[in-house]
């Protein structure tokens, strides 16, 4: 990858973790919002469509490493599951509870890019919001209809993709 690309993609958040929202220092990573499914020996990518400008953001090492071949969902879904295994796999963690030094939330997982605070999708409306989690979950669908084709454009270009 170029630096110029590096650059480009810093630059959709700012120097954040498109996750966490942490500030990235120089050690930051490429993440792949949708996986390429690298071979575990060859290194080859499985889906080397997803490896374009649009579907790369930056990320922490540590939140490129849970994510790890999981998509965005996935990795949601992994984090949402965290109190239930430290429940499960750790007595220090229920020694503190019982003891009330931990309380526990049903917070929903927000990612970075999904907090209105972050400033970062604050541009978009709620509509543009919606179709670009859609299009995140399920790929861009530029076959649908012309409202949601409008916003994912608007939002792409806000969001200087
Ligand atoms: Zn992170």
């Amino acid at each position: 990858m170029d630096k110029n690309e590096r650059k480009l993609i810093w630059e959709k958040t700012d120097g954040k973790c498109y996750y966490c929202g942490k500030n990235l220092n120089i050690k930051w990573h490429v993440d792949h919002i949708e996986p390429v499914m690298r071979s575990p020996y060859t290194k080859e990518m499985h889906k080397p469509q997803n490896d374009n400008f649009e579907n790369k953001v930056p990320s922490c090492p540590r939140c490129n490493r849970w994510k790890h071949s999981q998509s965005l969902e996935g990795f949601r879904f992994d984090i949402q599951n965290l109190i239930t295994r430290l429940n499960r796999d750790f007595s220090q963690y229920r020694m503190a509870k019982d003891f009330g030094l931990i309380t526990e939330t049903e917070k929903e997982v927000v990612f970075h890019f999904e907090n209105k605070e972050s400033g970062y999708v604050s541009i978009l409306t709620d509509n543009e919001k919606r179709y670009i989690k859609k299009a995140l979950m399920y790929g861009i669908d530029f076959s649908g209809n012309h409202n949601e084709r409008q916003a994912l454009k608007n939002a792409i270009t806000k969001l200087r993709l």
